[in-house]
């Protein structure tokens, strides 16, 4: 059978290359040195010649949502979690270039020895999700919690995908990390720590309210009525110290601008022009999206499941767009759908390109050490606690260095 990937028709609107300011980008820097032309027909054979000068001493990390035209230069590809842990695997790499966005990169720098030197091609590849939540606004909400006698009985837990500042916020304050695979133990453990989950301890779930709710409603048994929204521009989130009081979770204002586009409705047109359909999805999804889901998981969890469906099955996926595309170039024998109707590319993923890649490549080569990932001691240490709590967590392996 051949393959039927439908996607979005029109161009993805992407960022311009080279050296410009946007203003409108959590991170937008300039590119500090000369990018490469996008047009140059020689960047696929620069960027191997300098992988290849600089054998052992650099290892390229590719995130899932990252292009073909960089993943194709990975040595490891994988999501967040798996590539900070592959980067402290290493340790005989001197450089680690990440090709995935910013706090990806600051996981690699805390997990990786001082010796190690992190490299993101590209500054301005941010993550609009970990920028909701800065950690002023954290820490401020924090003490509004323990003025109202709340935050002695919640335990902080972040997604990965935040800010090293948020992790160690979690540090701190007797947290944990997790990833969108093992949310489910992390929040056991962290109700644990507050008398269970059927007690009345509380956990505030940073950044992304979707994962947070998910995990709680659909894997705790939770109801929706246990989980509030805080919203970080209003006192108190926007919540009363009664509706606080009674929730379980409180749930960050957050989500992901990519999961966050998919509908309920996109779920419920594809069974209707497919019968039989497969719908999986990702746990960013809104909580209306993964009940209409078959499955539901972390984007390891779509990739395996793609690769052990049967031949001539029918899927529709709800996840990035770049790996949805690289999964029905590889499934040749499903017929692979996306579950959007419009273009769902994550624009900073997408900042990284072959010219940044070249660029960064290039400058190691010269013995330049570009656009360095550097997490402060005191961050790191603090950050170090909430992410070795993840590590310790039942059915999570260590790294091996
Ligand atoms: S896909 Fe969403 S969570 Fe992942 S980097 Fe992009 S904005 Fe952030």
């Amino acid at each position: 059978m051949s393959t039927t990937f439908s996607e979005p028709t029109q161009s993805p609107a992407l960022l311009l290359l080279g050296n410009r300011r946007d203003p409108l980008s959590e991170r937008g820097v300039d590119c500090p040195g000369d990018l490469p032309s996008a047009s140059d027909p020689d960047l696929v054979a620069r960027a191997r010649a300098a992988k290849e000068a600089l054998g052992d001493r650099v290892f390229i990390l590719g995130h899932h949502y990252q292009r073909d035209e960089v993943i194709q230069f990975a040595d490891v590809t994988g999501d967040s979690f798996k590539l900070a842990r592959e980067a402290a695997a290493r340790p005989e790499a001197e450089y680690i270039v990440f090709c995935g966005v910013h706090f990806m990169a600051e996981s690699a720098d805390i997990l990786t020895s001082d010796e190690q030197q992190v490299v993101l091609p590209d500054m301005a590849a941010g993550c609009s999700m970990a920028d909701m939540a800065n950690i002023n606004q954290v820490e401020d909400a924090w003490d509004q919690l323990r003025e109202a006698g709340i935050a002695d009985r919640t335990v902080p837990v972040t997604y990965m995908n935040s800010t090293a500042a948020i992790k160690a916020f979690c540090g701190r304050n007797s947290g944990v990390v997790c990833t969108s695979s093992n949310a489910e133990v992390a929040l056991r453990w962290a109700y644990d720590q507050v008398g269970g989950v059927d007690g009345d301890g509380k956990v505030l779930f940073l950044p992304d309210q979707h994962l947070g709710r998910n995990t709680a409603v659909e894997k705790l048994g939770y109801s929706l009525d246990d989980c509030v929204v805080y919203d970080p521009r209003k006192p108190l989130g926007g919540n009363t110290r009664e509706q606080l009081e009674a929730a379980r979770i409180i749930l960050w204002r957050g989500h992901c601008s990519v999961h966050g586009r998919f509908r309920k409705e996109n779920v419920d047109s594809a069974r209707a022009k497919v019968p039989g359909i497969n719908v999986i999805v990702h746990p960013e999804c809104t909580n209306d999206v993964v009940r209409a889901a078959d499955y539901v998981g972390s984007t390891e969890y779509i990739i395996q499941a793609l690769d052990a469906a049967e031949p001539g099955s029918t899927w529709v996926i709800g996840t990035e767009l770049n790996l949805v595309r690289r999964l029905a170039n590889q499934h040749t024998d499903k017929e692979i759908h996306f579950l959007e109707d419009t273009v769902c590319f994550c624009s900073t993923m997408n900042r990284i390109d072959l010219p940044h890649l070249v660029w960064a490549l290039e400058s190691l080569v010269a013995g330049e050490v570009p656009n360095r990932i550097v997490v402060d001691p005191q961050t790191q240490a603090e950050a170090k606690v909430a992410l070795d709590q993840m590590l310790a967590l039942p059915g999570i392996t260590a790294p091996k260095n």
